[in-house]
């Protein structure tokens, strides 16, 4: 039969016949877009989807996350009944086992999260999961978690009954069909371009999946994905293996297994993956596999056959290798790209695509519709990462790191140890100098603290580092630290409409007079918070927004995208232009006149103005995001260092950002990430103190809504009665045994004497939330905590304005 010619006009077209793709097309269709099109350059499922070990593991990190697995598992279940078309969803639920005490601690962490997401998760004996998993060899277990909703599902059918509901709504698939070129007009997507035509289009999804680093980069967007060989092995039938079994798995031994045609099916994250360059796969890599490699693979299988015996004596089928694309943060990419508009990614599955698949199209769809996911997916968004980190020799080095941490223990302070130094502050030698222990944050290595005496253990007990973090928190409390907050995105927004266009934007008032210092959250149309950011005005057109070292890709797109015809603004990324030096403490003041600037003295709180220290140009603000009087000091890049010098030589010594974290948290200051995203609004994370009524700006009508409905939720800081509890964040919190909330961030409060977490709590639940006794649950053990809806240091901000006039 000839091939159906290709429209020559469609809403949305999805690149990419995987599980990425044919769930966003279902979806499209679903949300009435009944001229969406696939485009598929071999056939579907040919890609990676096809060969999947399809397990769908209903748990992830995060609630937004494992709410789109919780999706998935609803459509894989449902999908038949509204097709005719099996998906070949099984559910039997599995186990993680423990056989050491840090993994026990790691899945009752994750089983604590299970049950506040919802999920069904119940810690077992050993024996109990033997009982559920005969063959296993359960000498060494200590402790295991059951999870009876997890299962597994056929990818191919899967698609199929995708395909069906997808063409029983309008849309339509064309197989054979590669997009050759992405045409845009002004920064926008018009169309793509093929050999068998072009269709004009106003949206493209990118769901090519390992292909996409250079599929997304014909329409000039940086995609990093990068592909590892994924192996699992395949045995003839094994005796003892009838019917389904659950998956098991045994994370220390880097495996997942589970039954398969009455054999097995053995797959491992191994502790370092093998990376593969896509062009070694070519255009016509169509239900293919890649080579067995036993060598590289033979440990895990040590490991296997000592958690299944009976593997020993086992028939091996094969030893599928795969390739699958991976991400430099392990997260997938989901949403509009920075760089050009109607361009939406929907790549990048590290491994978890056909348990995300359902959901994650629903989200891409949605997105593309609406122009926003259903809930806040930031840790998907792909303006989280920095294009330093989208190079093929980064991509190469941690595509394989990544692969390997997928199963390794979670610890608090884990870092990436590939793909380093890509992006340095200007103050990166000193730190050095100073044994400085880095972490990454989007590509800028960062002190975490000083005075490293080796690489840290890991624990999730009070941690290394606690007595160096100590020691500079009272720095900064006691004598003056410096804190470098260079990696900060700095943002000029300048023009005649610039007071105007921010005033818009911002839910503070912007109209306050050159040297004022503003904080704001920018909030989107829900009145949830897209950025919060702290605007110097530097002049009548000027403004200088500091926004956090992660956020400036996507605040700089958000920015872009609401400037209106004919505006006169123009926006530039001054990030790397200038380096800024926190510097905080009671003897801040006779530092900064020692180093020859003492008329930042004369500053009021929420003030900025210029000065000289060692004779070169600097800007003071009085602000602190830890609490302690003093200013951040902006300087060119090129005088950061010297600038240093004159601080260090006049009594500054350096403080890192663990204990930058511990005071905010203290200071009750919020993050984007913990209490802060675009489904918040500053009414529960209590900013309402920066929110301007008397204006309109973007968001004012929602906000004015939640307001007169009252809010559901409310930010409380949380007092540990217990020393050496040591929360992380994302705990469950209690009200009489009843879910009431959950920690967002948490740390050791050095200058109150323990440890402290902020916190969502349920205001439905109680009316009185001042001194409320809570309980957390840390791993499964429970711990007393007070509420209070103040900071725990420095409630009234004493510290912060010595002698000053209130905030402005
Ligand atoms: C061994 C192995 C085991 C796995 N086990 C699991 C598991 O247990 N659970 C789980 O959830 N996930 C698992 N995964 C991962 C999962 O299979 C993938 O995440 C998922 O299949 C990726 O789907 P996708 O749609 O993103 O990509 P793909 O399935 O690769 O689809 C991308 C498609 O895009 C097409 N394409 C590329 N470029 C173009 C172009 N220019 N024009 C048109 N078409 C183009 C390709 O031909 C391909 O068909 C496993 C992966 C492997 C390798």
């Amino acid at each position: 039969m000839p091939e159906p010619p290709l429209p020559a006009q469609a809403s949305v077209v999805v690149i990419g016949g995987g599980i990425m793709g044919c769930s966003t097309l279902y979806h499209l269709a679903k949300l009435g877009v009944g001229d969406a099109i696939l485009l598929e350059r071999n056939q579907l499922t040919s890609g990676t989807t096809w060969h999947s070990a399809a397990q769908v593991r209903a748990l992830r990190s995060t609630r937004n996350l494992t709410d789109l697995i919780r999706y998935s598992v609803s459509l894989y279940a449902s999908l038949e009944e509204e097709t005719g078309q099996a998906t070949g969803w099984i559910n039997k639920g599995s186990i993680s086992i423990a056989t050491n005490p840090d993994r026990l601690v790691h899945i009752k962490r994750q089983a604590a999260l299970a049950r506040l997401f919802g999920i069904r998760a119940d810690s077992i004996s050993p024996g109990e999961a033997k009982e559920r998993w005969p063959l296993m060899n359960s000498a060494d277990v200590i402790g295991a978690v059951w999870s009876p909703d997890d299962g597994r599902v056929s990818p191919s059918d899967l698609c199929a009954a995708l395909v069906k509901g997808a063409r029983s709504r309008g849309a339509r698939i064309f197989e054979q069909t590669a997009v050759t070129g992405i045409l845009t007009e002004a920064g926008r997507i018009v169309g793509v371009e093929t050999a068998r035509g072009t269709v004009r289009c106003d949206a493209v999804a990118l769901c090519t999946g390992l292909w996409s680093r250079k599929a997304a980069a014909m329409a000039r967007v940086s995609a990093p994905v990068w592909p590892c060989e994924h192996f699992y092995l395949l045995t003839k039938p094994v005796p003892g293996v009838q019917g389904n079994l659950p998956t098991l798995s045994d994370h220390d031994g880097h495996l997942y297994i589970r039954d398969d045609s009455g054999g097995l099916l053995v797959g491992c994250f191994e502790p370092l993956g093998k990376p593969i360059d896509p062009d070694r796969l070519g255009e016509d890599f169509a239900f293919q596999l890649l080579p067995e490699d036993w060598d590289h693979f033979e440990p895990m299988i040590a490991n296997a056959m000592h958690r299944l015996p009976a593997l020993e004596t086992a028939e091996v089928k094969m030893l599928l290798n795969g390739p699958e694309s991976f991400t430099p943060d392990g997260s997938f990419l989901l949403g509009e790209s920075a760089e050009t508009r109607g361009f939406f990614l929907g790549c990048g599955m590290n491994s978890v695509g056909v348990a995300t698949g359902g959901g994650a199209g629903m989200a891409l769809a949605h997105c593309i519709l609406h122009g926003h996911t259903p809930t806040d997916l930031q840790e998907a968004d792909p303006k989280r990462l920095p294009d330093c980190l989208a190079s093929v020799e980064a991509l190469t080095a941690r595509a394989p790191e990544v692969l390997g941490k997928h199963y390794e223990i979670t610890y608090p302070g884990r870092q990436w140890a590939s793909a380093r130094q890509l992006r340095q502050t200007p103050l990166n030698e000193k730190w050095v100098a100073e044994k400085a222990h880095f972490g990454q944050v989007f590509g800028w290595e960062r002190p975490l603290y000083f005075d490293k005496a080796a690489e840290p253990a890991l624990t999730f007990g009070r941690p290394d580092w606690f007595d160096q973090v100590g020691q500079e928190v009272a720095r900064s409390h006691e004598s003056a630290a410096l804190f470098d907050l260079s990696s900060f995105g700095k943002i000029l927004v300048e023009g005649p409409d610039a007071e105007a266009f921010l005033d818009r934007l911002c839910a503070n008032d912007m109209r306050r007079a050159p040297g004022r210092a503003i904080y704001s959250a920018m909030l989107n149309p829900r009145g949830g918070v897209e950025s919060d950011l702290t605007a110097l005005r530097l002049s009548d057109e000027r403004y200088r927004l500091t926004v956090g070292t992660a956020a400036i890709k996507r605040d700089l797109a958000w920015l872009k995208r609401q400037l209106r015809d004919g505006e006169r603004v123009r926006l530039a990324d001054e990030t790397e232009a200038f380096a800024v030096l926190g510097l905080m403490g009671p003897e801040a003041a006779c530092i900064a006149a020692a180093a020859g600037a003492p008329e930042l003295n004369g500053l009021g709180y929420f003030r900025h103005g210029e000065a000289e220290i060692a004779e070169l140009p600097v800007r003071g603000a009085r602000l602190s995001y830890v609490g302690e009087a003093g200013w951040e000091i902006t300087c060119r890049a090129q005088d950061a260092a010297i600038i240093y010098d004159a601080l260090a030589a006049a009594g500054a010594r350096p403080a890192g950002l663990f204990a930058q974290s511990a005071m905010r948290i203290e200071k009750r200051f919020l993050a984007l990430g913990h209490e802060l995203d675009s489904d918040v609004t500053p009414l529960e994370a209590g900013l309402d103190f920066a929110v301007d009524w008397r204006r309109d700006f973007i968001g004012r009508e929602a906000l004015l809504r939640r307001r007169d409905e009252g809010v559901r939720e409310r930010l409380v800081t949380i007092l540990f009665g217990d020393r050496e509890a040591t929360p992380l964040g994302n705990e469950p919190v209690t009200l009489e045994g009843a879910l009431f909330g959950k920690t967002t961030s948490a740390a050791f409060g050095y200058r109150i004497g323990r440890p402290l977490a902020l916190a969502y709590v349920d205001t439905r639940m109680a009316s009185e939330l001042e001194g409320l006794r809570v309980e957390i649950d840390i791993a499964r053990e429970s711990f007393a905590g007070t509420l209070s809806l103040e900071a725990a240091f420095d409630p009234k901000g004493h510290r912060l304005r010595p002698g000053r006039p209130a905030l402005a």
